[in-house]
Order: structure tokens, then C-alpha cells, then sequence
């Protein structure tokens, strides 16, 4: 093996472990740096193995497989965070894998990341374990009504939870979630939601975006915009929290904190992702330097980017939903000259799937968040309404 210390040049080659968009954002900055792709996953055609030098086809628990695919790569990161440990192990003992396996361990199991924010002293929503439906009526009384009832491994974007008004529903949400590890979390009345994508370099500098602020939609995210519309304490507190997040963990990558900001600016945890986050889009468009080239630099060992916005920009989330009414209308929304659209080259438009976004520049936040909605909306308007079309 190289010496971890020597910086990974361009002309490498780069493995990324999960094929979905975040490795084909990831490729594309890669390749644009020089750098060559290899991609492994149990799917074929998929978003990253599209724009990537080789797609690997194969089940994660192949370990012989993953070594290979390894043993092939100068660095190995990953876009999907619920890759199996032995997965990584196997892979780490034949390139350095990066962040490492035990960022994954501790993030990809909510139980785990909340624990671990707690014992770390970290503002994380109350929380308790629940292995019954007794245990999630007991947790209840603790942490109060309403509270979610959210599977304690493998859920993302909503997934796998289930919100309890009273405890007499905790035999049937327990049921329902179909799991036999869960966490009773407090409902938090949040004024807005947040997120800060922040990167650590492999000497231990760091690099943070300014918060970016979130409006989900049944548990996906639907709307982002830049820069979040907080006091300039509350962005710099949870900024020096991704920050002091990044340390603890010892991320060599990105690390995205997700927060609740109550009405009166206090800063609640609702979760991490060890990598480039769909809020984190927009920065490809409105930084200096995106996350996903920020991943790059991080993992190679090369400095850091510039984190600087240098436009308050927006991003909307296009699932398959808008794909149900026939093609999208794409010329409407690219009419408008300062939103830009990313595909990710999905054949099939399911509803909830992500497929793509929009993201738009504007003078304010509001202001360019107004645009990529009105973007959006052109995409399904009909014609007799835009006009756009003869
Ligand atoms: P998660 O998959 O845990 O990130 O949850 C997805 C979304 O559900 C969050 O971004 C919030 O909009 C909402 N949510 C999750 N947990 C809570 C909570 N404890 N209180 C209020 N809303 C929540």
C-alpha cells in the first residue's frame, strides 16, 4: 500500500462503494478533477456506474468481490451508508477506506448515533430504546406525547417510522414499524429545520458551509435554501457543532448534521450522514467549491476548498411523483436562465423516488426559492396555462 500520508494525485483511481446519485454527483467532480471512477453495488446501469470508469455488479456480503473491487482503487469511499461492517473491513484491508468504518458503524443505526451524541454531550432530541410494544407505551411516559416511533436501523428519508398521539396506539405503531429494535423520539416543535455540511481533511482541518435550511414534505426532503433565514448565532452554533461533530468522529470526508431549531434558537440534533447530503445540492451551483469535490479533496488528501455561497441560492427535489402526469416539460423550467436542472438517470419514475433537482440563484433566499418552485411548477403545468407550448 502508498503512505497514507502522500496525497492521492489526479490520474487515481477513486472506488466508491453504493451507485445512487450521491456517487454520480461524486463521479462527475472526480472525473472533472482528472480522477478515474470505479463504482460496486448490487445494481447494474444505476445512476454512478453511468458517468463512472467501471461498474462493479455484486451483493456487498461477496467480500471476495468487494476485495477485489478494492485491491483495483487507490482510496475507497462510499455514498451509501448502510454498507455492511464486514463490508468495509474487507475492503479496508486492501486500500484505506474513507471516512472509516467506524463513522459508519456509529451513524448508520440511529440508536448507536443518538447514544453516541448524548454520551459525547451533543443537543440531540429526547430519546429512549424500545424493544416492545410495552417498552415504546413506557418510553412514552418519558418523553412525552406526541412522540415517533422510528426503527432503530436502516431507515432514511422518513422511512420506518411512525408518529403515536397516545400511548394506547403503541401496540399497533409497534406492529406496524415491523422491527424488534426502535427509539421513542419526543416530537420537537421546531420553528425550521437546518443543515450544515462540513468537511475534515486528513491532517484535521476543517472546512463548514453555512446552515442550509429544510422544508420536508412526508419525511423527504422537498426544499432547501441558502443561506438558512436564522440569527447569525444560531448558524455560527451550529456550525462550531458540525465542527466539534467532525473531531470527535474523526471524519476524514463530509459530514452532514441534521438540526431542529426551536422558536427560541436552540439547537436540537435530529441526525448524521457520514457523506454529501441532498441539502448540500445546491453547492454545486452556489459555492466555490461543491461537497461532493470537497469529499474528493478530503479523501485524497489534498486541502480543503473555499465553502464560500457566492449566491443565496435554492434547490427543490424532483421525485418520480412529477414524472405521473407524462415527461416532464423541460424546456419550461430551463426558460427561466438562472435555474439549473440535475438528472440522475433514472429509467424508472416511482413515486418518492428521487430522480433529480432544480436548483436556483436568486437575490435572497426567499427570492430564489420562489424561482425554483416556480421551475418546478412549469415542469407539470399544462400547456394551455404556460403557453410555453404551441
Ligand atoms: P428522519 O428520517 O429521522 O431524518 O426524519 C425525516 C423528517 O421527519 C425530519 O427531517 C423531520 O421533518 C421529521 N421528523 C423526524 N423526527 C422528528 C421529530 N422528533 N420531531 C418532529 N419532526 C420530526
Amino acid at each position: 500500500m502508498r503512505d497514507p500520508k502522500s496525497p492521492i494525485l489526479p490520474g487515481a483511481t477513486i472506488g466508491v462503494l453504493g451507485s445512487g446519485q450521491l456517487g454520480r454527483m461524486f463521479a462527475i467532480a472526480a472525473r472533472r478533477l482528472g480522477y478515474r471512477v470505479h463504482t460496486y453495488s448490487p445494481d447494474v446501469d444505476t445512476p454512478t456506474g453511468q458517468v463512472a470508469d467501471l461498474e462493479l455488479r455484486g451483493p456487498y456480503d461477496d467480500l471476495a468481490a468487494v476485495r477485489a473491487f478494492a485491491s483495483a482503487v487507490d482510496v475507497v469511499t462510499f455514498e451509501f451508508e448502510n454498507v455492511p461492517a464486514a463490508t468495509v473491513e474487507a475492503a479496508a484491508a486492501v486500500a484505506p477506506v474513507r471516512p472509516a468504518g467506524s463513522v459508519l458503524h456509529t451513524t448508520q443505526h440511529r440508536l448507536r448515533e443518538k447514544t453516541y451524541l448524548q454520551e459525547h454531550g451533543f443537543p440531540v432530541t429526547p430519546f429512549r430504546a424500545a424493544r416492545s410494544a410495552d417498552e415504546v407505551a413506557a418510553a412514552m411516559a418519558e418523553v412525552g406525547r406526541p412522540a415517533l416511533l422510528k426503527t432503530a436501523g436502516w431507515g432514511y428519508d422518513g422511512k420506518g417510522q411512525v408518529k403515536i398521539e397516545a400511548p394506547e396506539q403503541a401496540a399497533a405503531a409497534w406492529a406496524a414499524l415491523q422491527s424488534d429494535e426502535a427509539i421513542v423520539e419526543a416530537w420537537v416543535p421546531y420553528a425550521c429545520e437546518l443543515s450544515v455540511v462540513a468537511v475534515r481533511g486528513q491532517a484535521g482541518e476543517t472546512a463548514v458551509y453555512a446552515p442550509i435550511e429544510n422544508q420536508h414534505v412526508r419525511g423527504i426532503l422537498d426544499l432547501s435554501l441558502a443561506p438558512a433565514r436564522v440569527a447569525a448565532e444560531v448558524a455560527a452554533e451550529a456550525q462550531a457543532i458540525a465542527r466539534r461533530l467532525l473531531e470527535s468522529l474523526e471524519v476524514v470526508g463530509v459530514l452532514c448534521v441534521e438540526f431542529f431549531c426551536l422558536p427560541g434558537g436552540k439547537l436540537l440534533i435530529n441526525e448524521l450522514a457520514p457523506r454529501p447530503h441532498n441539502s448540500g445540492h445546491l453547492t454545486i451551483d452556489a459555492c466555490v467549491t461543491c461537497q461532493f469535490e470537497q469529499q474528493l479533496r478530503a479523501v485524497c488528501g489534498l486541502p480543503l476548498g473555499s465553502t464560500e455561497l457566492l449566491r443565496p441560492a435554492a434547490m427543490a427535489n424532483l421525485l418520480g411523483d412529477v414524472w405521473q402526469g407524462g415527461t416532464p416539460d423541460w424546456a419550461a423550467a430551463l426558460a427561466l436562465p438562472d435555474v439549473k436542472l440535475h438528472l440522475y438517470g433514472k429509467s424508472e419514475a416511482r413515486v418518492g423516488r428521487k430522480m433529480g433537482h432544480l436548483t436556483a440563484l436568486g437575490p435572497t433566499a426567499e427570492g430564489a426559492g420562489a424561482r425554483v418552485l416556480e421551475a418546478r411548477a412549469r415542469l407539470t403545468r399544462s400547456p394551455e396555462i404556460t403557453g410555453s407550448r404551441g
